[in-house]
């Protein structure tokens, strides 16, 4: 068993400090048995907690790290500004560099602006798609995340109610009633509602590769429908790619399905473990915004010069030939070694993957494509199988919803062992 003393210990401390003794909810180990533990320290796959315990790291930052822990490009590179402060609120040359290493390398986005996180991103891009076409309907998907902003923290509404209701205490009502929730892989859903609303609505957004609330992978062909059915409405299609941009290729899931949205934000590896967000769109939408246009949006710590730092050294390394490929390769042999040892036993459990993404499914669906299609008992299965996991040194997001990501630094070495202490773990699971 783990030695916790020193992060109960801290735990014990953080919770007089913060609300459930933690600064994001899901670290709270709710979902999963015991403590959370404090980290210290991570090189390359590996991270070791307050209580010298080691793991292999598949929550990399829940995202951001794909080049793993303390990549030695990210760290220089940091160091070298940091020689010059940290701070101006006036612009520098590192944007530019950032935004040109972006721009260039994207089809789908003519301008971009930096922003602080993830969820600032998509705030932003809904006010500039409101802003834009004057419409003030927004449609999301039941099982996709896009961060803590009011409007989106919405679920669907009971029976045939077509606006959602909060999902958070504090949103008010008049907010999500705006917001329109529908299944995904759903289009009659799809078109019911814009037969009823269609031009109310400013926004369809999606994550187009769901992986906030397991990986709810979807046709290529679905995303295509609604592109077409937004040609067709005058409705923006917002892509939000916070996980999967720079993470399934360059580009995104766009670039992946070769799908232009309209409106795109990013979040997690663009700032090389930083805190960086950011939202682009053609020239025309993106002069909406101030101070060019009347859409209102601004930040003291925008574009901080050390967080572009990291962005541009990681991506970089992102840029590099072959770099996608080699992720998709490594990640799928650790999926399909697990997997087939999980079909020849017949077990109720399967690995779903998409570039260095995977997700543990405790089903044997073909495809799990929808929200209400994942069983909740299966969490407990989850939580046995993270439990063992952990022992054996292997630390993975402590929610069974969440997804996992292989980083450069996860070698085929490495992720032959894992593999195997996976199998172990089944074997367990399953068979006592
Ligand atoms: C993580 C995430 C967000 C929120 O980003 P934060 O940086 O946590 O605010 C938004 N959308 C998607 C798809 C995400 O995965």
């Amino acid at each position: 068993m783990l030695s916790r003393k020193n992060s109960e210990s801290l735990f014990e401390t953080a919770k007089t400090l913060f609300p459930g003794g933690v600064n994001s909810p899901v670290r709270a180990f709710k979902s999963v048995d015991g403590v959370p533990l404090f980290m210290k320290k991570g090189d390359g796959p590996r991270i070791w907690d307050e209580d010298d315990n080691e793991f292999i790291d598949f929550c990399c930052s829940w995202g951001p790290l794909i080049l793993g822990h303390n990549h030695p490009s990210v760290r220089t590179k940091i160091e070298e500004t940091l020689q010059n402060g940290t701070s101006f609120g006036a612009p520098t040359k590192l944007e530019n560099e950032l935004g040109d290493l972006i721009v260039k390398n994207n089809p789908f986005v003519d301008k971009i602006r930096f922003v602080s996180s993830g969820t600032e991103a998509v705030m932003s891009a809904i006010r500039l798609a409101r802003g834009y076409t004057g419409r003030d309907k927004i449609v999301k998907f039941d099982g996709c995340y896009h961060g803590h902003y009011d409007s989106l923290l919405v679920k669907a509404g009971s029976g045939l109610a077509t606006f959602g209701t909060s999902s958070s205490a504090g949103v008010p009502e008049v907010f999500s009633n705006e917001t329109i929730v529908l299944p995904l892989n759903d289009r009659d859903a799809v078109k019911k509602a814009i037969a009823d609303h269609g031009s109310e609505i400013a926004c369809i957004v999606i994550e187009p590769i769901p992986a906030n609330n397991g990986l709810l992978l979807q046709e290529k062909s679905y995303l295509e429908f609604l592109r077409e059915i937004c040609n067709e409405n005058g409705i923006l299609l917002f892509f939000d790619e916070v996980i999967s941009g720079f993470r399934v290729a360059f580009a995104g899931a766009a670039e992946l399905y070769g799908i232009k949205p309209d409106l795109v934000t990013y979040g997690k590896i663009i700032g090389g473990g930083l805190p960086v967000g950011a939202y682009g769109a053609s020239d025309e939408i993106m002069s909406h915004i101030s101070p060019l246009g009347d859409v209102y949006q601004a930040g003291t710590l925008s574009g901080n010069p050390v967080a572009m730092s990291a962005g541009i050294a990681q991506l970089s390394e992102c840029l590099k030939e072959g770099f996608y490929q080699d992720q998709e390769e490594r990640t799928k042999k650790l999926v399909n070694k697990i997997n087939v040892f999980s079909q020849s036993k017949n077990y109720e459990f399967e690995m779903f993957t998409i570039g260095s993404i995977f997700w543990l499914a405790f089903s044997k669906a073909d495809a799990i494509r929808s929200a209400d299609e994942i069983r909740a008992e299966s969490m407990n299965d989850f939580k046995r199988l993270y439990a063992i996991l952990l022992d054996e040194g292997v630390y993975l997001g402590p929610s069974g919803y969440e997804v996992g990501f292989v980083s450069k630094a996860h070698t085929s070495e490495i992720l032959d062992e894992v593999a195997d202490k996976f199998c172990k773990a089944l074997t367990v699971v399953f068979e006592g």
